[in-house]
């Protein structure tokens, strides 16, 4: 204690041994005795801001599914999501720019599917490792007349370890040389086995090109999120994703959020992260203006006063402090985070100097 109280008094902090040190300068000390400080009280405190309180059973109503689709590259994934948005343009928007926000809706026999459309899955991944699950169904794709490749298996582990539904989608059946029968019996190896292999795992063939089964792969889409029995509380402030953002020229920070749970609504306060504000507008899918957004409706936003991250976990607030609140705490982490790896960096340079 003596040590320190001086070696304080020399920084010019006039400390006694019942002062409360702040964790920058306590960690800064523990360096100094080759120790590095957890911060295991500040990520407590963002841990606890983020906590997703569980809602009653009886506030809960059902959801659309929100898919994403994952397979080797070259096998279509591209294709079959462009195939299936395809099969929903409507004649008066047929000539009209879709612009790309990393998320669209498509509606079957009147229900609402939402499609996750990033750039291969390293997305996905990167917000399953955020402990939050953006994902209900995966569409694996296999080509037919490829057959399993190593991003397949990767694509399966990622969805088993997260807990996903996968239906197999077999496309390129109208090649030539496709051969379902062969992929079947290919995915046996990784636990999915077709229902006519004595399995229960879907597989619907697929052609992107000629759009053959692609209404089939909808409606088994729409079985398994009934199995699934999705739902949540639309009565609540919103949480949910960041799905992409970016700065606009014009707009400044736009984000692409999926909403979770609860309702987002135009002047809603929101956190995300080191990033606060406020919805200043909101546009769905096909750029048109929205008032509000529930369970599973992605949704693009302005209003943000920086970039979110994508994965990063939003939260609406009950005032413009709460938002604060929230982002201060993860200022303060990243900057600390910061000071640790500079010191850490400092330390080894040290260290090889000598
Ligand atoms: P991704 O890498 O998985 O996104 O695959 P793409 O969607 O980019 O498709 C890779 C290639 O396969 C492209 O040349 C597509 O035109 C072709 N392709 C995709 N789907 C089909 C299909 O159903 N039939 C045929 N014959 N070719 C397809
Ligand atoms: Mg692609």
């Amino acid at each position: 204690v003596n040590a320190m109280i001086k070696k304080l008094f020399l920084e010019g902090k006039i400390v006694t041994v019942n002062t409360e040190l702040s964790f920058e300068s306590a960690a800064e000390i523990a360096l100094e005795y080759n120790y590095i400080a957890d911060e295991e009280e500040k990520v407590d405190i963002i841990e606890e801001l983020l906590k997703d309180e569980e809602d009653p059973e009886d506030s809960l109503s059902p959801r659309p599914p929100v898919v994403c689709v994952m397979g080797h590259v070259d096998h279509g994934k591209t294709s079959l999501l462009d195939a299936i948005r395809k099969t929903q343009v409507t004649a008066d928007e047929a000539g009209g720019i879709t612009q790309h926000i990393g998320a669209y809706v498509v509606k079957a026999n009147d229900q609402r599917i939402t499609f996750l459309d990033t750039p291969g899955h390293e997305a996905f991944t990167a917000m399953r490792m955020r402990g939050a699950q953006s994902t209900d169904i995966a569409i694996l794709v296999v080509a037919a007349d490829d057959g399993v490749m190593p991003q397949t298996v990767e694509a399966i582990n990622h969805a088993k370890a997260a807990g996903i539904e996968i239906i197999v989608a077999v496309n390129k059946i109208d090649k030539e040389s496709a051969n379902v029968e062969r992929v079947k019996q290919e995915l046996t190896e990784y636990g999915l086995i077709a229902e006519d292999w004595g399995g229960s795992t879907i597989f619907c063939p697929v052609s992107a090109h000629t759009r053959e089964g692609l209404d089939n792969l909808l409606d088994m889409i729409l079985l398994t999120a009934d199995m699934l029995e999705l739902k949540a509380n639309k009565n609540r402030l919103a949480r949910g994703l960041v799905i992409e953002a970016r700065l606009d020229k014009g707009r400044g920070p736009v984000a692409t959020l999926l909403v979770q749970k609860g309702t987002l609504k135009v002047g809603d306060h929101i956190a995300i992260g080191e990033v606060s504000g406020r919805v200043r507008a909101m546009l769905d899918h096909k750029q048109r203006r929205l008032k509000e957004a529930t369970p599973s409706t992605p949704v693009e936003i302005i209003g943000l006063n920086g970039v979110p991250n994508s994965g990063d976990i939003f939260l609406a607030t009950k005032s413009e402090k709460e938002a604060r609140e929230i982002t201060d705490a993860f200022k303060t982490r990243g900057k600390e985070n910061l000071i640790l790896d500079t010191k850490r960096g400092m330390s080894l340079d040290d260290l090889f100097n000598k």
